[in-house]
């Protein structure tokens, strides 16, 4: 073969019809006669197949026969208008090379229709399916769209470590980093484990945020934002919860909470308007597929302001839904850290938008947050999303000092590994405020999947780390 390959994104985007090209790509599926074959080829970079025409009169049976669904060609041939319907063209084959074969007998994505499921067990195959491709191109393009986002705005990408010693979040259950050799470990006269002779010297985790370290940073370079891997070792198997996941955690110096506010609805409408405008043949693939209200939900949401309210307003709201017989699994009563079915209530049956819930309960909300005058509240924020509940967790900082200790000791966080937390209050301390994207949560809102294993590519859950 002699030809220079095209993607089939770029032959359908640049018409070269009546030119000689050469694609490469996976076989969807193979039908026809004994006169004329008809190849579905995708290879990737896009939903769309080419469809390759095989004339029986250049090529014999036998050739054709190991051209299965799964296997990989390289195909050369003109490039014409197409007669078929639903397709602008395709390729009249003139040669055909057979990378590799994919056994009908055992290749499992042979017919569609395959449960979630099923496709979890084959995560390994599953971006070969339309469904996974669109969602990947599209987690792809939502990675791209924050980057621009916050290299746009003057942020910057600042990496915060991933192994920590300190747990001072309490954001999640944290899963132990060691090298210590687990058969013979050694114990102090208390019978507490010695971890002077691991690794680091002491104990270690992987981390569940990366936002004390982002303090660090956004109180010296004024606004950055960390994108990386995060862990929590939660045993929730629900469908919004995974044990390694990525976030997105912008932190800014002299933002106060209501520019806290207005960041993250400013950011969630530019992802949203970003897939809208550069992912529209996946999304509407999806929506014509599982969700059929996706694309009005996206339109949605950029089209409305988020309704901001207080926890306590919004905690209201859910009691006199509970009054007039709304059924809730949990019990709502002030103070309670809300669940998704509270959540989704405000925002998909009360006020049917997105919702910015504000002040809520110290007690159920991390030490770092500014506390409010009323001494019973903190400045935290919580953006809610139809269908998913939280998709953003955030605040403004507590910047005060005493404040801050006193807090740490009411709770009673080792002091000794935050010493360099508190620098940040001790030298220079400013307002500032910040949050937390969950970027499975987002995928979910955008792609409409419903299961949260179903947008990244291999899942780590409770009892599940194949692949
Ligand atoms: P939730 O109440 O839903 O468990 P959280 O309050 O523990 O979340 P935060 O600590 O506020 O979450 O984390 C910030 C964001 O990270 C959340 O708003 C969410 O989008 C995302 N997130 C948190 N935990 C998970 C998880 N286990 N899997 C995927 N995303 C998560
Ligand atoms: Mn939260």
């Amino acid at each position: 073969m002699s030809l220079k390959r095209t993607k089939i994104v770029d032959i359908f985007n640049a018409s070269a019809v009546g030119q000689q090209v050469c694609v490469k790509g996976w076989v969807r599926t193979r039908r026809g006669n004994k006169n004329v074959q008809f190849v579905a080829l995708n290879d990737g970079s896009t939903i769309k197949n080419i469809q390759i025409v095989v004339d029986l009169a250049k090529f014999s049976e036998e050739e054709l026969k190991p051209i299965t669904t799964g296997s990989s060609l390289c195909v050369e041939g003109l490039l014409v208008e197409s007669q078929g319907k639903g397709q602008t063209c395709e390729i009249q084959a003139d040669k055909i090379e057979i990378y590799g074969t994919a056994d009908p007998e055992s290749y499992p994505l042979q017919k569609k229709g395959h449960t979630m499921e099923f496709l979890r067990d084959i995560a390994h195959l599953r971006p070969r399916t339309n469904t996974f491709g669109a969602v990947f191109r599209i987690r792809h393009n939502m990675a791209i769209a924050i980057h621009k986002f916050f290299h746009e705005k003057g942020f910057f990408y600042f990496h915060t470590p991933l192994i920590t010693a300190s747990d001072c979040e309490g954001a999640g259950q944290m899963f132990q980093v060691t090298t210590m050799n687990l058969y013979d470990l050694k114990k102090d006269e208390n019978g507490s484990i010695r971890y002077d002779g691991d690794f680091f010297g002491k104990q270690a985790s992987l981390t569940v945020s990366g936002q004390l370290e982002g303090e660090l940073a956004a109180t010296a370079l004024g606004a950055i934002y960390t994108f990386g891997p995060t862990f929590r070792a939660e045993n929730s198997n629900t469908p919004r919860h995974l044990a390694e996941f990525w976030m997105i955690e912008p932190e800014v110096a002299f933002n106060d909470i209501t520019d806290n506010m207005d960041l993250a609805e400013e950011f969630i409408k530019y992802c949203v308007k970003w897939a809208l405008d550069n992912c529209y043949d996946d999304v509407k693939f999806l929506n014509d597929m599982f969700d059929k209200e996706l694309i009005e939900r996206l339109e949605g949401v950029l089209k409305q302001d988020f309704v901001r309210l207080t926890y306590t307003e919004g905690i209201k709201i859910l009691e006199d839904a509970v009054a007039g017989g709304h059924k809730f699994e949990f019990p709502v009563y002030w103070g309670v850290d809300l669940a998704s079915e509270h959540e989704r209530f405000l925002v998909e049956d009360h006020f049917k938008r997105p919702v910015i819930l504000t002040d809520y309960p110290k007690e159920i909300k991390a030490f770092y947050m500014k506390q409010n005058d009323d001494g019973k509240t903190v400045r935290a924020m919580d953006v809610l999303f139809p269908k998913i509940g939280e998709i953003i967790g955030g605040s403004e900082r507590e910047e005060n000092y005493d404040k801050l200790i006193n807090r740490i000791e009411e709770l009673n966080i080792p002091m000794k590994d935050m010493w360099w937390y508190l620098d940040t209050r001790k030298f220079g301390t400013v307002p500032h405020s910040g949050f937390g994207l969950g970027f499975e949560r987002l995928l979910l809102f955008v792609t409409g999947m419903a299961n949260i294993r179903d947008v990244i590519p291999f899942p780590r859950t409770p009892n599940n780390a194949e692949f």
